[in-house]
């Protein structure tokens, strides 16, 4: 604690990421995808002009955006870039979430949003998940008096994933504040609710190319929303740094777009491969919560947590445990390739035998 530090500062606690281990591991704990970017993401990595270098990027990102803004069916005025869904999600709260009155958000989340709540003195209130570990949109939607309503859909870590429908009904519900539905995790098998942007002008949609594209080392995040709340977003980014992005997130990202085959190949491959690795977690005797996402939240009825996740480590395989009461006996397992999931499984075999 230091003097200089702001009484938000004192009061922040950090969000600490998975490990990034040096040695070489089985690496599945943050969510990373196992196989490589788009192939065009290489070529035009290898035949960029660096001396561009020199020249500040695009401060309108538009050559990006114009072509998230056709990937995804809407206009340029209805789609924002940044370093990374963090940085974007960190902007609308600052944008959008900074009143008097709390902030909805399920009491099982994404655990970066308490740290901005903290950061930027935004309350939340948190409402637990229902019996079956999935998002209570009834609950979130009822509350009066709110500065908006946050959730990940697919939600993380537990892997659940509403319908759009069951989104809608939400939106129905709240019309005075902003709904922001994080899909960082949305390709993997789950409907978005980017669909539903042109009739409700106060929901915004996060999504990141962090995990479907595979370009976690980039730092590029987007959101699409309304003219509206995409301006609104402008007005923070522009208030720290107005350039959006730099010119080889928007280069790379780009590529990683245009390649529909590549980003479906890896999609499909990461889904086979859950279904079977949820398959023989079963069979080991593990309770697995159905997922939508590139990864799993699992537990075993007569093993610890952190007895299974010492286990591991000490096999090389690295996973996800959460220090909080209510995740404490589960792991939280990324979806790597066919061969890294068969040695997790043999890790178990030998830990749970
Ligand atoms: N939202 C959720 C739910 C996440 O799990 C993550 C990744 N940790 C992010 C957003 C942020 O992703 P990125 O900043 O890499 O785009």
């Amino acid at each position: 604690m230091s003097q200089f530090w702001s009484p938000a500062v004192q009061r922040l606690t950090p969000y600490v990421p998975g490990e990034q281990p040096q040695e070489r591991l089985i690496k599945l704990n943050t969510n990373e995808n196992p196989y490589p970017p788009a192939p065009g993401v290489g070529v035009a990595l290898r035949d960029y002009a660096i001396d561009h270098l020199r020249l500040y990027p695009d401060p309108t990102s538009r050559a990006l955006r114009d072509y998230l803004a056709s990937a995804y069916g809407v206009s340029l005025e209805e789609t924002f870039v940044g370093n990374g869904s963090d940085e974007v999600l960190a902007f609308a709260f600052q944008a959008f979430f900074c009143h008097d009155a709390p902030l909805d958000v399920p009491s099982i989340t994404y655990s970066f949003y308490p740290v901005y709540a903290n950061l930027y003195g935004v309350t939340l209130r948190k409402h637990p998940l229902n019996t079956q570990w999935e998002v209570d949109l009834e609950a979130l939607a009822g509350a009066a008096e709110r500065s908006g309503v946050i959730f990940a859909n697919p939600n993380a870590p537990t892997g659940h994933a509403h319908s759009l429908d069951a989104i809608e009904a939400l939106l129905k519900r709240v019309t005075d504040r902003v709904v922001l539905v994080d899909e960082a995790y949305v390709d993997f098998g789950a409907e978005s609710a980017i669909a539903l942007v042109n009739r409700y002008p106060n929901l915004l949609v996060t999504g990141t190319f962090s995990k479907s594209r595979s370009l976690a080392g980039l730092r590029l995040g987007y959101a699409i929303g309304s003219a509206e709340l995409i301006e609104g977003l402008q007005r923070v980014k522009d208030s720290f740094n107005s350039y959006p992005v730099d010119s080889l997130a928007s280069l790379v990202g780009i590529e990683a777009l245009k390649d529909k085959a590549h980003f479906n190949a890896c999609r499909d491959k990461v889904i086979t491969t859950r279904e079977r690795t949820r398959q023989r977690l079963e069979d080991l005797g593990f309770e697995v919560l159905p997922s939508k996402a590139n990864f799993i939240l699992t537990q075993h009825p007569d093993f610890e947590g952190a007895q299974l996740f010492a286990g591991l480590r000490e096999r090389s395989i690295l996973v996800r445990h959460f220090n909080t009461s209510e995740l404490n006996n589960f792991l939280r397992i990324t979806i790597g390739t066919d061969d890294e999931m068969d040695s997790l499984i043999e890790a178990l075999e030998a830990i749970c035998g």
